[in-house]
């Protein structure tokens, strides 16, 4: 018999997509990994089981324990897949912008979730930071993944996505493109790609505008899960090779025009990464690879970036709706 023996076992060894439509006039190709095939929708269910695995080798976590930590919600889902058939309490803190489905999400998985204000300092007790701290001090065996810190995270990028991508495209990829949110995805995979080709994969990084990562001013922006106003421990400095800075309007429109033509139905931070994938392409040879990863699932999204109404409220187009006839640029 050919099974898994649970939904744990099916993280990684995602799928690398050529994108067909979106890439009109470019020679080179261009593919993309497509990070929502993980069972939890998301790439970050790839760091989970290792920063759990590491946390009860250290004696941090162990049975009848409790892990809590602050999450947006993807974070979340990939915790909750590798926690809960350890038999672990989930208590995840996440800021009320980000309420709604995705708090439903990981009650489904049954975590406890703690909604915090969006609008403290993150110094005030009751920001997101301050009460995930709290809550992992106060409750006896409780273990904080922290996934800002936690060299797990890129570690696992590291040993699977940079080996798959490098397996997939038989050696040939020349240029990775990701955005960067605790830096884990580029700093793993980047330093793989790095090693396995002497430094002749390039290493792109996608930022928000307003993100500390490719200088200018820091500001807020509505694309999620990317960009940073500190530098995290799980960021690795000497990686990336060079960044684009992504508007979040140039970011959606792309997100919209994934799902429209590609039938890649992905989030916010995807069509921020396409965007610097098809610069980076642009100046291209037709023989060159270009890997693009795709981080989650377009479903958490869709009363935000496929929604018109949203997307007019907040300043942003959908030209897509209006005059652009999907499939046109093909
Ligand atoms: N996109 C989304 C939707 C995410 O949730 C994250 C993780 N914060 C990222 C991109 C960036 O990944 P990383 O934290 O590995 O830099």
């Amino acid at each position: 018999m050919r099974y898994a023996h649970s939904i744990a076992d099916l993280v990684g060894n995602t799928p690398l997509v050529r994108l067909n439509h979106v890439t009109d006039g470019i020679g080179a190709t261009v593919l993309a990994k497509v990070e929502y095939f993980n069972p939890g929708g998301s790439a970050k269910d790839r760091i989970a089981a290792r920063i759990l695995d590491a946390a009860e080798r250290d004696g941090l976590l162990r049975p009848g324990g409790t892990i809590v930590e602050p999450t947006s919600g993807n974070t979340g889902v990939g915790l909750a897949i590798a926690a809960l058939q350890r038999g672990y309490r989930m208590i995840f803190v996440v800021p009320d912008k980000f309420a709604g489905e995705k708090v439903a999400v990981l009650e489904a998985y049954g975590a406890e979730v703690v909604v915090t204000d969006t609008h403290v300092e993150p110094e005030d007790p009751r920001s997101y930071y301050s009460v995930s701290d709290r809550l992992a001090r106060e409750i006896p065996g409780a273990f904080k993944p922290n996934q800002f810190a936690n060299q797990n995270g890129p570690r696992s990028h590291y040993e699977t996505t940079g080996p798959e991508i490098w397996r997939d495209t038989d050696g040939r990829i020349t240029h990775f493109v990701a955005g960067v949110g605790t830096g884990g995805t580029i700093s793993g995979t980047g330093r793989y790609l790095h090693e396995v080709s002497d430094g002749r994969v390039r290493v792109v990084g996608a930022d928000p505008e307003g993100s500390i990562y490719s200088g200018g001013p820091v500001h807020g922006y509505l694309v999620e899960g990317v960009g940073e106003d500190f530098w995290p421990e799980t960021y690795d400095r000497t990686v990336v090779d060079e960044f684009h800075r992504v508007g979040d309007a140039e970011s959606f429109a792309m997100t919209r025009r994934l799902a429209r033509e590609e039938g890649l139905l992905v989030g916010g931070s995807s069509g921020m990464a396409v965007v610097a994938a098809l610069r980076t392409a642009r100046d291209l040879d037709d023989d060159a690879v270009v890997v693009v990863l795709l981080p989650d699932h377009g479903r958490a999204y869709l009363s935000r970036i496929f929604d018109d109404d949203w997307m007019s409220a907040h300043g942003f187009d959908t030209p897509i709706d209006t005059h652009d006839t999907p499939g046109s640029n093909a």
